[in-house]
């Protein structure tokens, strides 16, 4: 916590704004869209600017509706772009479940994409691939697209963008990791027709537990907000002409909120530093790849810090358990978490019968790779224990 929150907290506590509704959450929605879609700092670079004055006035018109969580904003998109049963929708393959989930709960199925090298997201041409192959398969296209900033590092989003509306296929963006981060100068969470914000206890801000939904315009935002409150039409009685959820974000919650929004940025140029002195460090072990912004066109937030080994690093206590995981026993046992990458979403038993377009990239990811720590109590002086323990379990 930044210090605000319990201000704002104790205020909708006295004003008894205790309900999923109130002016916290009015005010945190307009402190999200100030932060991802009116911000000056859209035009960094030349490049970006003349991208940014031909996609503004669509940016601009976006909304953001806070709801109860990232999962809850998946769901919504989906239910808004009117998948059903027999409908198919590619989900990026190296991910959290909470990305694929939600597709299930509308009865669809998701087809699974494997990730490129680069940013660890969904390879555009296996995506263009899987899409002609659905196509020819069933004879249907996909009905949405969802691909992942993981770990905070923006997707490839111009030529996803660029497949999706040639396909003309809707873009469901899940930057729940990625808050802050930026793709040729442009937010992540406002490339595709919806975007997905979290706000779960370990994201970038948190509200302990919540999550937003990029809507396209006010018209949208309404029409969620109705799905998120029960789908209560606006008549003075209780009318329902949808089955609705009960997905609206706490005022409590959005208090907290507000208040996280004071030192969102400081939280986010904290992780990049982290990430800086990582770089530094680990510039002098050849059995440790630093996973790092692929071009000046990618700036991750570096939510978290991750590493690969590479062909042939040996981590003591490796009894064929692989790398990952005996580096992390031993780290464990010095005080240090760390936590394994992803595990593919092709390889989780409960989604073993669903389409997946898979290249080995996800899965060579998955075994060698590991999340460092990178929250906001990792200093100078953690960071040096935590590089000295890596170095020591070093064969
Ligand atoms: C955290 C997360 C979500 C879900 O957000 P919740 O607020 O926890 O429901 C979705 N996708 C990804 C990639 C996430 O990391």
């Amino acid at each position: 916590m930044g210090g605000k929150e319990e201000e704002f907290i104790r205020k909708a506590f006295s004003d008894n704004w205790v309900v999923p509704l109130g002016p916290d959450v009015d005010a945190f929605e307009l402190a999200l869209e100030n932060f991802l879609l009116d911000n000056p700092e859209n035009s960094v670079t030349q490049d970006s600017y003349f991208r940014l004055t031909r996609d503004k006035d669509k940016i601009c018109r976006k909304k953001i509706s806070a709801l109860s969580s990232g999962t809850a904003a998946i769901h919504l998109a989906l239910v808004e772009l009117g998948i059903r049963a027999s409908d198919e929708v590619i989900v990026q393959n190296l991910t959290f479940s909470a990305s694929a989930n939600p597709v299930t709960y509308q009865g669809a199925t998701p087809v699974f994409v494997d990730s490129e090298n680069s940013t660890w997201n969904i390879d555009p041409s296996l995506l263009e691939e899987a899409i002609s192959d659905r196509l020819k398969k069933t004879g249907k296209l996909p009905k949405a697209i969802i691909p992942v900033h993981l770990f905070g590092m923006p997707a490839q989003m111009d030529a996803i963008m660029e497949i999706a509306s040639k396909w003309q296929i809707p873009v469901v963006e899940d930057a729940a990791e990625a808050f802050g981060s930026r793709y040729k100068g442009q937010m992540c969470g406002t490339f595709g027709r919806f975007g997905v914000l979290s706000f779960n206890g370990n994201k970038m801000i948190t509200t302990s537990g919540g999550g937003a939904l990029v809507c396209p315009d006010s018209g949208i935002k309404r029409d969620v907000i109705k799905y998120a409150t029960q789908s209560r039409e606006s008549v003075p009685w209780y009318e329902h002409q949808n089955i609705g959820y009960n997905y609206r974000l706490s005022n409590i919650s959005a208090a907290i909120g507000r208040g996280q929004m004071f030192v969102a940025e400081e939280y986010i140029a904290h992780h990049r530093w982290v990430q800086s002195c990582y770089r530094e460090a680990f510039s002098t072990i050849p059995q440790i790849r630093l996973h790092e912004n692929p071009s000046q066109d990618y700036d991750s937030n570096f939510w978290l810090s991750t590493i690969t080994f590479e062909e042939g690093a040996k981590v003591k206590g490796n009894d064929g358990c692989g790398n990952p995981e005996a580096m992390r026993r031993r780290l464990d046992m010095e005080g240090i978490e760390t936590r394994h990458i992803w595990k593919p979403m092709h390889l989780q038993p409960v989604f073993k019968d669903c389409p997946a377009y898979t290249t080995g990239v996800a899965e060579k990811i998955f075994e060698s790779g590991l999340c460092i720590p990178a929250g906001p109590w990792v200093g100078e002086k953690e960071i040096f224990r935590i590089i000295t323990a890596i170095k020591q379990n070093l064969g």
